[in-house]
């Protein structure tokens, strides 16, 4: 960080101006990296900006740079000018002699920041590169090797997962996490912070032998003995088909740990059989059973349902595969973020959830002033009793604006919400685009226009993050006919479940001090309000009849507020008990993958044949010499740990499965989890030597050959986004919350903390701040 940086953010800004003034680019960059002097490389900076943009940097920008320096997220209106703020902190960072990442959005702005910043970065002398999802594998090493690299979390932490794969050590991409500056960092730490990266491989299927039996079981139960339940897509069994199991398997209590993965076989043979459907969610070809996307309806390619579920499916069919998908890897992507050893972020809006980046992050928010003060007019929100009178006054506003030429932007909640509205302008006559493509560049491309005069733009609350929208374009007398009609109306059409979603719509209005308002449309039926129970906020005699006039009845206004309140402080402390409940996986992971890398390259050398295998050691010794031992010893060992980490994933998978009933019983399922994990892990290695013995067994058996380890035949790569995660299902959250009354919930939000926050040592303790997240860990 940079010294006292923080008392004096303007003086320091004052300064970098000043020695921007009497110096040259080249003199200023070499004292940068020569002293690691900060004003310098800040000072070089600006002046890069200047001749390699024809732009002058803000204060703004020089102080949000400032900060982005140490450990903050900075927010900064939307249009502000982030893109450059970034530069200034990633090249300091890069004289200290540290590589840098900047994480984009999404793959378009991965490549459209590189490329514009290039100029600035090339005046500077250091290397940047850019990775899309396209990027080959050749591309990507050589990306890695420069100094500072846009690319998305998302294909990061792809190249992180794939990296534990790889069976040479030249085949790593090398992908280092050492400092990391996230942009539209709310949207990444915490909207999109559980969704798990995944790597899987493609292998031999192993048969499972119990698993018919159990199948057959599942099959021939009645509908009393079983129940499903749509919302979570779970099938579980019913008293007497607890009492059935138990007797047709011989066993105690179903739910006793040691029954665990039995009580998931048969969960997944039900889901299998009673929840999941043919045509629906999966189909069946050539033979194979193929999984339909929830969100696009295609066949997601090379996916295969989770463990045992996928044979129990193919079981339904009497379908025979020999391959199957196995998962080798994979890490929510907040633990992903923790692999960096520093990590700051910026956004449009930070504020309203600087206890969630503080809890589970220890990063503190840091506001920044806009460079032109914001003058956008946020109307009070409007009320409705229903979805119809809403969209039929959202509709009314909209032609308004239209009319007068003034453009709209609407953030709806949902594509499905985005058409309903979309039919009633093509009723009502009213030009719009309806943005639901699923391609960054078209997004960015439409969004981009949404400020001409008279454009009506609809589009779900996140599309285009990121994306400048200018008045006019870059028409001058376009701008102006916009800038007459009121600027940008940004109207949302959805309480969000936290109000930080709803003031990313409203912040793309008004960019860089031009006129602007926003207005946020919502109604009683949204789903919100039924989850957080507005019905009991309100007094019945006060609950307004059926109408489709706004609604204006102070109690009901201020009642809905407070949903959302409950609804942030909710989510926040069902993240950071989910964090805590998946925490030791995470250190289980940090070993395992450290180990693989250690034995890979040669840093460490495997010695478990020796060891605990001698005499069959010598024997082998004899057959394949000193050194094919030695490199069949590295690739068993590497190859075996992939096979050990992917059935850990498995056990956990199936325990998670399971774990919530422990509730029921009293225990706390967290604890409980943690504990059989950390048991699991401990066998680990036990498992692992008794796996490499019978390799060598099996290498001295068919010597002079060598045996291939046992490997993926190929390895691909998927975001969790549609929550098969069991840690979504709300069964699980709603046990590790306990029984939770919101409406009790409701009075004490205000005190309300979780249990074990660090809130209270931060008081004693204000420059600690540190979060829960490095309370777990330690800081590496
Ligand atoms: P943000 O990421 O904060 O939303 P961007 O980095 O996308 O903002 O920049 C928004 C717009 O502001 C861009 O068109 C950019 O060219 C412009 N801009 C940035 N910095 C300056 C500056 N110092 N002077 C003038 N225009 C600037
Ligand atoms: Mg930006």
């Amino acid at each position: 960080m940079i010294k006292n940086f923080e008392k004096r953010p303007a003086e320091f800004a004052a300064e970098v101006k000043a020695a921007a003034e009497s110096g040259y680019i080249s003199e200023l960059a070499a004292k940068a990296r020569a002293e690691k002097n900060e004003i310098a490389a800040f000072a070089a900076v600006y002046l890069a900006v200047q001749k390699g943009l024809g732009l002058t940097p803000f204060d703004s920008q020089i102080i949000a740079g400032g900060y982005l320096d140490d450990e903050n997220v900075v927010e900064l209106a939307t249009g502000e000018g982030k893109t450059i703020a970034a530069v200034f902190a990633a090249y300091l960072s890069v004289c200290r002699g540290e590589r840098v990442h900047i994480l984009t959005f999404n793959d378009y702005l991965a490549k459209r920041d590189r490329e514009w910043m290039k100029p600035i970065y090339d005046l500077l002398g250091i290397s940047t590169a850019y990775i899309t999802e396209k990027s080959t594998h050749d591309e990507r090493k050589a990306a890695y090797g420069a100094d500072v690299l846009y690319i998305t979390v998302k294909e990061c932490g792809f190249d992180f997962l794939r990296d534990f794969l790889v069976t040479e050590p030249e085949d790593a991409v090398g992908c280092e996490c050492v400092r990391a500056i996230v942009d539209e960092a709310d949207s990444l730490l915490i909207d999109e912070a559980r969704i798990p990266l995944v790597a899987a491989g493609i292998m031999d299927a192993q048969k499972d032998a119990e698993l018919p039996g159990i199948f057959e079981f599942a099959k021939a139960l009645t509908d009393e003995d079983y129940a499903t339940d749509e919302g979570t897509a779970a099938a579980y069994l019913t008293a007497s088909g607890e009492e059935k199991a138990e007797a047709r398997f011989g066993i105690g209590n179903i739910y006793d740990e040691e029954n665990n993965e039995l009580l998931a076989k048969i969960n997944d043979s039900l889901k299998a059989l009673y929840v999941l459907a043919e045509d629906k969610d999966y189909i069946v070809k050539d033979g194979a059973v193929r999984i339909i996307d929830a969100f696009t309806g295609r066949i997601a390619e090379n996916r295969s349902f989770p463990g045992i579920l996928q044979s129990a499916v193919e079981m339904k069919h009497g379908l025979d595969v020999t391959e199957r998908g196995v998962i080798m890897g994979s890490i929510p992507i907040q633990f992903f973020l923790r692999q960096y050893g520093r990590v700051s972020g910026m956004t449009g809006t930070a504020l309203s959830a600087k206890d969630e980046f503080n809890e589970l992050y220890g990063l503190i928010v840091k506001h920044v002033d806009p460079n032109t003060p914001s003058i956008r007019e946020d109307k009070p929100m409007a009320v409705y009793y229903d979805e119809g009178s809403k969209l039929a006054a959202v509709v009314e506003e909209i032609r308004t604006a239209h009319e007068k030429g003034q453009p709209v932007l609407v953030g709806t909640a949902d594509i499905a919400q985005s058409e309903r509205l979309s039919a009633l302008l093509d009723e009502a006559e009213i030009e719009h685009t309806v943005l639901n493509a699923k391609n960054d560049e078209l997004e960015a491309e439409i969004i981009r226009n949404a400020g001409m005069p008279g454009a009506v733009t609809v589009s779900t609350n996140m599309a285009g993050r990121g994306v400048d929208i200018k008045l006019g374009g870059a028409d001058e007398k376009e701008r102006d006919k916009a800038v007459e009609a009121g600027g940008l109306y940004a109207i949302g059409t959805f309480l969000a479940e936290s109000e930080r979603i709803n003031d990313q719509l409203r912040g793309r209005s008004a960019r860089q001090g031009d006129p602007g308002c926003s207005r946020l449309f919502v109604s009683l039926d949204e789903k919100i309000m039924t989850i957080y129970k507005l019905k009991k906020l309100i007094p019945s005699h006060k609950y307004p009849e059926p109408t489709t006039e706004e609604i204006t009845e102070k109690t009901v206004l201020r009642e809905v507020a407070r949903i959302q309140r409950i609804s942030q402080g909710k989510t926040l402390d069902e993240r950071v008990r989910l964090l805590k409940f998946t925490m030791i996986g995470e250190k289980h992971r940090d070993l395992t993958f450290s180990a693989r890398r250690q034995y890979l390259t040669g840093e460490k050398k495997p010695t478990i044949w020796q060891d605990h295998y001698a005499i069959r050691y010598g024997d082998a010794l004899m057959l394949f010499g000193e050194e094919r031992l030695a490199k069949a010893q590295r690739d068993y060992i590497t190859a075996l740990i992939n096979v050990q980490w992917s059935r850990y994933l498995e056990y956990a998978a199936s325990l998670r499965e399971g774990i919530h009933l422990s509730a029921i019983g009293g225990k706390n399922p967290a604890e409980e989890y943690n504990i059989a994990c950390e048991e699991y892990f401990g066998d680990m290695g036990e498992a692992l030597t008794e796996d490499m013995g019978k390799a060598l067994e099996r290498m001295i058996e068919v010597a002079p050959e060598l045996p291939d380890p046992p490997r993926p035949k190929r390895i691909y790569t998927y975001l969790l986004e549609d929550t098969g995660d069991e840690l979504e299902r709300r069964t699980l959250a709603e046990a590790l919350m306990g029984e939770i009354d919101y409406d009790e919930y409701g009075e004490y939000y205000e005190e309300y903390r979780p249990s074990d926050s660090p809130k209270k040592e931060k008081e004693s303790e204000p420059k600690e701040k540190k979060g829960l997240f490095s309370k777990l860990f330690g800081k590496k």
